[in-house]
């Protein structure tokens, strides 16, 4: 079946369609159309089933990339499906939210001159497509185990170590403070580039496979880690990061002054059908107004095309280094680009003006100066370069910390690196504190969702293994 391969000399690469910007910009909707199956098939018949898949290694995943795409390209989506959720809790959501550029795509040994096959999109489409034929199987664990493992958040990270543990028949219970499951794909990542039924369908899924989920309950306020400890054999805290980075200078306090995750949280909850009180008064709304976002990473991205589909005058996004070296992905910077968002590189806000609320952003020119010790060009403000922005929604992107953990859970013994991540054995990923163990965000630092799946399985292996070996030594014991 190679012939049905190798065809990216003669097939040219295509992304599955973009809506036009008009109709994206004015709804929240996704803004890339599913691949028809043809297209995916011949999409995915353009790779060259090279020796050493680059893809895979650079895949956190290490997704079996070239067999699904052969499969796909020869119309066997089931089974190509079977391979791709073997090592990925969720596919779909991956495929879409990615930075392949970054990943699987950006190391496609074909990208030299022929541009990369279009991984996630055809991940995507394999997914969506099992899910629609009711290929996607329920859990049902092989046997039941009387051990239970107790998980504090249901994002990514919490959710994937939740599915391989209950695979494996343990009695699972994932606590969260929100009211939904998902954590950031949930509340963060807006639905232009992740729609909410995507997530929910995955829920529902955990749900029927018996995971059992506290939600609107805060360990460390409605429950205590101690409580958790007593009552599973295991605990997993997969708590993400939530401290923003905060903004200084004179006038920083003033009202429409937001951070950016109340901003889209606002917007995700507004588009779930919630009362969003902040929202209905304005503070979290951008129609008819001038916004300035503050930032250059993804989660600057989501802000300025939320704003964008708010209805706002202006939208313009502020960076102190320049678009070579933004963090956030080139493939988000361009469809905001389409949509009408004003980059304004090279720049910091200094201060802001207005009376009780913002009205305008001071700013500085930067320039890049010599690389510093770890090679990043260090930015430097241009003497007198000073000019003003209009601004009456000001957000503040700057990425995030973690939240003071020993603190928020009553339990100081529990080790924290400098930057107040959670500090684990990185074989094991045991924290110092016997039986708990550490996944995703919380553990790296302010990540990715594919990296966060990463970490959940391997941690709920390794919390198998502590449970396993623990058992074994009580019955030596007896
Ligand atoms: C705006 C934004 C856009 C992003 N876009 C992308 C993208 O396009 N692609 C990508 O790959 N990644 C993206 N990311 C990053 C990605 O969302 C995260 O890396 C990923 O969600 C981390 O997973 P996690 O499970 O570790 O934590 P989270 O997803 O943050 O989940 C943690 C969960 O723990 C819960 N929790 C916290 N404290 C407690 C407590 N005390 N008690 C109970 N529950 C608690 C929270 O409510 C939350 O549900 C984005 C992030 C942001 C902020
Ligand atoms: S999980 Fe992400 S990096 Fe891995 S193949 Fe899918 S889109 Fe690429």
């Amino acid at each position: 079946m190679t012939e049905r391969m190798l065809r990216f000399v003669t097939v040219p690469q295509e992304t599955p369609e973009k809506r036009a910007v008009a109709e994206r910009s004015a709804d929240f909707g996704e803004i890339y159309r599913e691949f028809a199956q043809a297209e995916a098939a011949r999409q995915a018949s353009r790779c060259s089933q090279c020796g050493v898949p680059f893809c895979s290694i650079h895949c956190p995943l290490h997704n079996n990339i070239p067999d699904w795409l052969k499969l796909t390209a020869e119309g066997r989506i089931e089974e190509a499906y079977e391979l791709a959720s073997a090592t990925n809790n969720f596919p779909e959501i991956c495929g879409r939210i990615c930075p392949q550029d970054r990943l699987c795509e950006g190391n496609c040994v074909i990208e030299k001159g022929y541009q990369a096959v279009t991984i996630g999109a055809v991940e995507r489409y394999i997914t969506d497509t099992a899910f629609e034929q009711g290929w996607v199987r329920p859990i049902r664990p092989r046997r039941e185990l009387d051990r239970s493992v107790g998980i504090i958040g249901a994002g990514p990270a919490g959710l994937s170590a939740a599915e391989q543990l209950r695979g494996k028949g343990y009695q699972v219970t994932v606590y969260d403070r929100y009211d939904r499951v998902g954590g950031l794909m949930m509340y963060g990542i807006p639905n232009f580039k992740l729609e909410k039924p995507v997530v929910l369908r995955r829920h529902a899924r955990l749900e029927d496979g018996g995971i059992r989920f506290e939600l609107n309950t805060a360990v460390g306020r409605t429950i205590g880690l101690d409580q958790l400890r007593a009552r599973h054999d295991a605990v997993l805290i997969a708590t993400g990061v939530y401290k923003p980075r905060e903004l200084g200078g004179p006038g920083s306090g003033l009202a429409g002054i937001v951070p950016a995750l109340d901003y889209l949280i606002a917007a995700n909850r507004e588009n779930l059908g919630d009362a969003v009180p902040d929202f209905t008064s304005g503070l979290l709304d951008a129609r008819g107004k001038d916004v300035f976002v503050v930032g250059g990473g993804d989660t600057a991205m989501d802000c300025v095309r939320t704003a964008v589909r708010q209805g706002a005058t202006s939208v313009r996004c502020g960076y102190r280094r320049d678009r070579a070296n933004m963090p956030g992905s080139m493939r988000e910077v361009k469809n905001a680009e389409e949509e009408g968002v004003e980059f304004v590189w090279l720049t910091a806000p200094e201060a802001f003006i207005g009376g009780d609320t913002v009205e305008g952003v001071r700013a500085v020119r930067m320039h890049l100066g010599l690389p510093d010790a770890t090679g990043r060009q260090a930015v430097e403000p241009i003497a007198d370069s000073d000019f003003t922005l209009k601004a009456d929604l000001v957000i503040k992107a700057l990425g995030f910390d973690p939240e003071d953990l020993p603190a928020m859970f009553g339990e100081p013994a529990l080790a924290v690196t400098g930057w107040g991540t959670l500090k684990i054995d990185h074989r094991t990923f045991i924290t110092n504190l016997p039986g708990v163990f550490a996944a995703g965000d919380i553990v790296r630092g302010a990540s990715l969702v594919v990296w966060a799946i990463r970490d959940g399985r391997d941690a709920a292996a390794q919390i198998h293994a502590y449970v396993e070996q623990r058992q074994t030594l009580a019955m030596a014991a007896d």
